[in-house]
């Protein structure tokens, strides 16, 4: 019998009569033939609330003892959505993430699910009841109630969705499916009829708020299909499906990512275990790193800029310092008032100038580039926060995401039963959540172009790869380091046969704004592909600590969720590789 996953957020079980509205719904799944499992989460706001109470009673509660509390919110809901349905004349039990079996690991507050018992929920099914889940929640090896993080229940849904091999894992929230950008802060955006896992995961943990990024994770690993809908409105909705079931476009949708702060260690040592030591550092505290970019440097000392979510500054600045002065770099300097803009497309790859058409956007609008990152499916620019929503209207406005039917894909509905099969790499994990990296490749077709001495100014990266795109090159990897003294850096790669080309446009570009650049005419580029890359906190250490032990120096590195890239001299590629595969596990190719 066909098993359908439903999951209620927060508003859409707000009060009783919304509670009653969501139970018709798991009703009418069960009276179409379906054996039905529900999520709730807490009751609208209720999870903030238990957060502020604790917050008046300490400003630094206990980690297990928020747990308990935050906890609380969902069991009211589960209990109250079975009720709703037992008065409407069907069978309901309602069960906590412990009464489950919902195993995580010990982290309180952001705990990773190890692993789901079926038998209990089986049996409940078999026996014609409607099963209400408590989102958000589970239980460690020491009978501790844990909670997954603020999100979570989504979580939760697809979890459970995976285990028990659902049809389908709908989420029902209080937008119509997932949209360009968020329908909220920008009216313009539309809804998307269906969306690739690379890319729903790309724009949850950069910023889009309408799925917890760990439930995407899982999604992809287990090939549940997830489909987000309206709680309120009969509407089709937006189809999560594999890459081969989606379309694939230049680019999905814009996420920004409000509050980011940067932290730039100056002058460090440029040689193989400086990044290791930092980022070890930063990784031993839980403490998941974003954009990391380090400048060319002179006299043998590089700068080292990355980037952490607000409130895992004041943490990231202590460590950040202690390594600085072990390593002897001359300064740590930081901001904690910016803001992240990321364009997100499986089509990116494929299509020229994709760049050089969101730096042109920005720098129209006057906005001032602080960093740049690319990986094969996205592009993120560092902003101030006050830029941060001009930056996504113009974004979304230049890559034509606000017309009418831009993608043409028309409705997903059809395929919504069509299961795909989990990764082989699921096979290998221990516990569910666990980082899962699929594979390690060497590319060593590309060359390096570096532009230092360029002025800090708005559209100085629009200039640079608007022209490059009119001479026809195609770029890969693109770092624009945090400038230093008014003077920006940016690195790209191009094929190797197009390095002549790519230098004597950069002289040009150069010479017109008194910059100088470099280039390494071929150069290796690892890329290890995987689900939880970013999430996952210290995976790039895991990468900088082999390669610095083997005396390997990184030249660029770009971070995403699926992706981890890292580009070293063309020499080292071979035992790079054979350094990585080691390091992750992965058999020799
Ligand atoms: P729930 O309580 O149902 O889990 P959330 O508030 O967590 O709901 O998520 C839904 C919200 O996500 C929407 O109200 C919307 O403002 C926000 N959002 C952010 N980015 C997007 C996006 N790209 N598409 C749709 N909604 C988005
Ligand atoms: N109630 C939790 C929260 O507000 C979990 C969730 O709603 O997904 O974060
Ligand atoms: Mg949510």
């Amino acid at each position: 019998m066909a098993l359908v996953v439903q999951k209620f957020g927060g508003t859409s079980v707000a009060d009783p009569q919304k509670i009653l509205a969501a139970a018709r719904k798991a009703i009418a799944r069960q009276q179409s033939g379906h054996q039905v499992v529900v999520v709730v989460s807490a009751m609208g706001h209720q999870t903030d609330v238990l957060v502020d109470l604790a917050k008046q009673i300490t400003e630094r509660p206990n980690a297990r003892e928020m747990d308990m509390l935050l906890s609380t919110g969902e069991q009211v809901s589960v209990a109250l959505f079975a009720m709703a349905i037992q008065s409407l004349g069907h069978k309901a039990v309602s069960l906590t993430g412990a009464q489950i079996g919902i195993r995580t690991d010990s982290t309180h507050t952001k705990a990773r699910i190890r692993s789901i018992s079926t038998d209990h929920l089986r049996k409940l099914l078999d026996d014609g009841s409607i099963v209400i889940a408590a989102g958000f929640q589970g239980i460690d090896q020491h009978g501790n109630i844990t909670t997954l993080g603020r999100g979570g229940s989504d979580t939760t849904a697809v979890a459970l969705a995976a285990v028990l091999d659902a049809d389908l894992c709908e989420i029902y929230t209080d937008v119509e499916g997932v949209y360009t950008t968020d329908p909220r802060a920008l009216p313009e955006a539309r809804r998307l009829p269906s969306i690739s896992y690379d890319e729903m995961l790309e724009l949850a943990s950069l910023g889009a708020g309408v799925m917890h990024p760990r439930s995407i994770e899982f999604a992809k690993k287990f090939g549940v299909k997830v489909l987000v809908r309206s709680s309120f409105k009969d509407a089709p909705g937006t189809l999560i499906l594999s890459a081969e079931e989606s379309t694939p476009r230049p680019a999905s949708g814009v996420a920004l990512a409000k509050d980011e702060a940067r932290i730039t260690l100056d002058n460090v040592p440029d040689q193989p275990g400086s990044s290791h030591a930092l980022f070890s550092e930063l990784a031993a505290s839980g403490i998941a790193v974003d954009m990391i970019v380090q400048n060319v440097g002179q006299h043998g000392r590089a700068d080292i800029s990355f980037t952490v979510p607000a409130d895992d500054l004041p943490e990231a600045l202590d460590r950040s310092r202690k390594v600085a002065t072990a390593l002897h770099a001359t300064g740590v300097s930081h901001d904690a008032e910016l803001a992240k803009v990321s364009v997100v497309g499986v089509g990116m790859e494929r299509s020229e100038g994709v760049a050089g058409r969101m730096f042109s956007a920005l720098s129209h609008e006057g906005i001032n580039v602080r960093m740049i990152t690319t990986s094969e499916i996205k592009i993120s620019v560092l902003v101030d926060r006050k830029d941060g929503p001009a930056a996504v209207r113009a974004v979304h406005r230049a890559f034509g995401l606000d017309a009418e039917n831009g993608d043409g894909t028309g409705d997903a509905g059809g395929t919504a039963l069509v299961k795909s099969s989990p990764l082989d790499v699921v096979r290998r994990l221990e516990g569910m959540e666990d980082l899962a990296i699929e594979d390690c490749q060497l590319d060593s077709s590309q060359a390096l172009v570096t532009f230092t001495d360029l002025p800090d100014t708005p559209g100085v990266a629009a200039d640079v790869f608007e022209e490059v795109g009119r001479a026809g090159l195609v770029v890969d990897m693109i770092v624009q380091s945090h400038p230093r003294d008014g003077r920006a850096e940016i690195s790209f790669t191009v094929p190797a046969g197009s390095r002549d080309r790519a230098i004597e446009v950069a002289g040009r570009i150069a010479a017109a704004r008194g910059a100088r650049v470099a280039d390494v005419p071929h150069v290796a580029k690892l890329s290890i592909t995987g689900v939880g890359i970013r999430s996952h906190a210290g995976v790039a250490d895991r990468l900088f600590k082999p390669l610095a032990e083997q005396g390997i120096n990184i030249d660029l590195v770009s971070t995403s969720e699926v992706r981890l890239n890292v580009v070293v001299a063309a020499e080292h590629g071979q035992q790079a590789l054979a350094v990585l595969r080691g390091a992750f596990g992965l058999a020799r190719s």
